[in-house]
């Protein structure tokens, strides 16, 4: 990397901490070092990042509105993919359809789900390299609802708008 290409990398990164990406994911998608992506963490948060592994796609579905919410999002993410960044996660149009995702939810009124519930920007990155490594799969059920599902997830692999509508 030379250093205009790395002085580009090192403006991106600080974007996508203040984004609220984990380090590791910066790391992944700026190919600065972890040491680089800390104490440049450092600088823009004022604070060292906290350690922690990320979540897999199947920890994330473990609730049928988990399942609802990421299945919301990877429609907004999915719709606007190109096809020569099927290798690779996306990261602009992710916070595009992330933040389509936060104001769909917004629109739906729906002001009784706990952020902590919510998927969180991380989550969203999870869920786009599980599409790249083919580990989430994208389905139509038979009422045209777009949804996921990925191996071993911690709720019924069916679709949640359909199962959401029957209680
Ligand atoms: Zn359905």
């Amino acid at each position: 990397m030379n250093l205009l290409q790395r002085s580009s990398q090192t403006l991106r990164a600080a974007e996508l901490i203040r984004h609220g990406f984990k380090t590791n994911i910066v790391v992944q998608d700026t190919g600065l070092s972890s040491n680089t992506i800390r104490t440049l963490y450092k600088e823009v948060q004022g604070q060292s990042p906290k350690a922690g592994q990320l979540p897999s796609p199947a920890s994330i579905l473990s609730t049928t509105q988990a399942l609802l919410h990421a299945s919301i999002f990877m429609a907004h993410y999915t719709k606007h993919i190109e096809s020569n960044s099927e290798d690779r996660v996306d990261i602009n149009l992710l916070i595009q359809a992330y933040n389509r995702y936060r104001r769909e939810l917004k629109k739906w009124n729906d002001n009784n789900v706990e952020e902590s519930r919510l998927l969180s920007v991380n989550d969203s990155w999870v869920l786009a390299r599980g599409l790249v490594a083919k580990l989430v799969q994208v389905h139509l059920c038979s009422s045209g609802h777009f949804y996921i599902s990925t191996p071993k997830q911690r709720t019924l692999p069916i679709c949640p708008f359909c199962k959401s509508h029957q209680h």
